[in-house]
């Protein structure tokens, strides 16, 4: 016969394996959808996280999300290696296709996470792992002593820029505006780097390159002036977009992509299905309030299942 879950969680970054917890604490035998390829979210791919409490020296990304998964496998949690494809989510039954097998359940938590914004230019695909990268912690260390540029002004171009600053001889900062997105300490440590060199005002025009990044065509936005910066390394840290698009035709979206919720709920548009984590805040986008976020989603399943065993 077919098993219906309780709880299917799709998604393991701090919103999913905080939502794992408190629902296999609750008994409920949550079944984890972690990730085909890689589980853990955003994190798995941050440095040195200085700002989650309870960890006073800091502790790295990917070694903080093993304590989730961790925390969450003592409880019961079942966690599976696979990706959602697709899913069904109106109905009382809901399903979740994944390529292994199909799930059904009574509640779905949706914490899916987002994934990098690109620039939208061309050779930036085809450049992509040939020195074109998103991902600091995972590339970095392939451009040491290479002068290379981050594009972006928060808070994430700014901690690559930082980590980076370690391989690299110069860390070209690459920023549309005159002054940084990120938070205050950050800037400050970030300016104060020797190895960093910033481009107040500019933006990308082009990615040049044969087979490989060579430079980048940069672009003045006050005066309109065009310079080439010889770089073999290219950050791209501009920012999220929800993982939303296979379910867009389902479940109610905000402009931007992500999943609405009726706040202080983290109620979707339809029922038994909750959403918490980087896929429905657009504007905190922290680890701390992602768990909060996934701490809300497992109370309000919990009370959804109740109300159906009436
Ligand atoms: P943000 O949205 O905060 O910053 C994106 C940056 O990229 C901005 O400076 C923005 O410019 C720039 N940008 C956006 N689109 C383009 C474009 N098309 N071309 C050029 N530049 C562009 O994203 P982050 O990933 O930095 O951070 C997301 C969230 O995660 C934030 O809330 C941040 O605080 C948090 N975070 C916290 C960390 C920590 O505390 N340790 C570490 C990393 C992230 P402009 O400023 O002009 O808008």
């Amino acid at each position: 016969m077919t098993e219906i879950h309780d709880v299917v969680i799709v998604g393991s970054g701090p919103a999913g394996w905080t939502a794992a917890i408190y629902t296999a604490r609750a008994g409920l035998k949550p079944v984890v959808l972690a990730g085909a390829v890689k589980s853990g979210g955003a994190l798995m791919q941050t440095t040195e996280v200085e700002n989650f409490p309870g960890w006073p020296e800091g502790i790295m990304g990917p070694d903080l999300m093993q304590k989730f998964e961790e925390q969450a496998l003592r409880f019961g949690a079942d966690m599976r290696y696979e990706d959602a494809t697709s899913m069904k989510l109106d109905g009382e039954v809901k399903e979740i296709i994944t390529d292994e097998e199909t799930y059904y359940a009574k509640t779905v938590i949706l914490a899916l996470g987002s994934e990098y914004k690109k620039l939208g230019l061309d050779g930036e695909d085809e450049l992509s792992g040939k020195g074109v990268s998103y991902c600091a912690t995972c590339d970095g260390f392939f451009f040491k002593g290479h002068d290379i540029a981050i594009i972006g002004g928060g808070d994430s171009a700014v901690t690559e820029a930082q980590f980076l600053s370690r391989f690299a001889t110069t860390v070209h900062v690459i920023h549309r505006r005159d002054e940084l997105r990120a938070s205050q300490i950050m800037a400050d440590r970030l300016l104060a780097n020797e190895k960093v060199t910033m481009h107040w005002n500019s933006v990308v025009e082009s990615i040049n390159g044969e087979g490989r990044l060579q430079s980048l065509t940069l672009r003045d936005t006050v005066t309109g002036d065009t310079s080439e910066l010889p770089v073999t390394g290219m950050f791209v840290a501009i920012g999220h977009e929800p993982r939303t698009a296979f379910i867009s035709d389902q479940i109610e979206l905000d402009d931007k992509g992500f999943i609405t919720v009726a706040e202080p709920s983290t109620a979707t548009s339809l029922p038994g299905v909750f959403a918490c984590g980087d896929v429905v805040d657009s504007h905190y986008q922290q680890a701390i309030t992602a768990a909060g976020m996934g701490c809300k989603a497992a109370l309000d399943a919990e009370a959804y299942l109740a109300m159906l065993e009436g």
